[in-house]
C-alpha cells in the first residue's frame, strides 16, 4: 500500500474533472517538459471509466479496455473470478457457489460531466486514476458529509486540499551543501546510483574545458522526488 499523498474536499455537485485539475503528479511535470503531455485520463469507480475527454487530442483509455473485455470473455471472467476467489476463501466459494463468477458491468463516462453525486461509491474502497498512458493512483473516498458552518463557504474555492505530503528535496552528494539540480543514473565516477548533484558540481565532476568528459550514463534535470 502507498502513502497518502494529498487529500481533498470536494462538493457533491463538483465534477470529477474538477478534482483531476487539482491532483499533483509529478509525471504530469516530466512529461510535459519532454513534450508528451497526454490530456487523457480516468477514474475507474466501482464498474464505471469516467474519461476525461474534454481535450480534443484525449484517447479514451478505457476502449481497449472494453474491446479486450469483449474478445477475451473466458479469460476476463476467470481473472475476475480469481480476484473476488482470492478475497473470499475457497471453502466459502463452495458455499456461496458461483455467484462471484458473474463480470460486473463496465461502462464508461465522460468525466467532465460526472459530478460525485452522480456517482455510486464506498467509503474506504480503492478507486484507480490513470494518466499519462499507464500512471496510476489509488483513490479513496474517506468520507461524506453536509457543509457545516465552519467550512469554507465560497464554492469557488473548492476543491481545497486538505494535506499534501511535503515533497523531500535531495541535497548534491558531493558538496552535500546545496539543492541538487542533476540526477544521474549508470554513472560511474559518481558516489552513488542515481546520484545527485548541484550545478556546480555537476559540472566540475563532468566536463573539462567546456566538454563532457565521458558520456556514458544519463542524466535529468531534478526537481524534488
Ligand atoms: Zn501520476
Ligand atoms: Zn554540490
Amino acid at each position: 500500500m502507498g502513502v497518502k499523498t494529498q487529500e481533498f474536499l470536494v462538493l457533491g455537485g463538483q465534477t470529477l474533472t474538477e478534482l483531476r485539475d487539482k491532483i499533483f503528479c509529478l509525471t504530469d511535470q516530466m512529461m510535459q517538459k519532454a513534450g508528451q503531455h497526454d490530456p487523457s485520463g480516468y477514474f475507474l469507480i466501482e464498474d464505471v471509466f469516467c474519461n476525461d475527454l474534454r481535450n480534443p487530442a484525449a484517447i479514451d483509455y478505457s476502449e481497449p479496455i472494453f474491446d479486450w473485455l469483449r474478445n477475451n470473455k473466458d479469460e476476463a471472467r476467470k481473472k475476475w473470478e480469481c480476484i473476488i476467489t482470492g478475497e473470499l476463501q475457497q471453502k466459502q466459494k463452495a458455499i456461496i457457489g458461483d455467484v462471484a463468477s458473474q463480470l460486473p458491468h463496465f461502462k464508461a463516462v465522460d468525466m467532465q460531466k460526472t459530478r460525485f453525486c452522480d456517482l455510486k461509491f464506498s467509503l474506504g474502497a480503492g478507486y484507480q486514476y490513470c494518466h499519462q498512458g499507464d500512471c496510476k493512483h489509488t483513490i479513496v473516498i474517506r468520507d461524506m458529509r453536509l457543509v457545516h458552518p465552519e467550512d469554507v463557504q465560497n464554492r469557488a474555492a473548492y476543491p481545497i486540499a486538505v494535506f499534501q505530503l511535503k515533497p523531500r528535496v535531495q541535497k548534491c552528494y558531493v558538496c552535500k551543501i546545496y539543492r541538487a539540480t542533476k540526477v544521474t543514473v549508470d554513472d560511474k565516477w559518481a558516489q552513488g546510483n542515481p546520484c545527485y548533484f548541484c550545478d556546480n558540481c555537476y559540472y566540475l565532476l563532468h566536463y573539462k574545458d567546456g566538454s563532457l568528459v565521458y558520456s556514458d550514463f544519463s542524466v535529468y534535470d531534478y526537481l524534488h522526488d
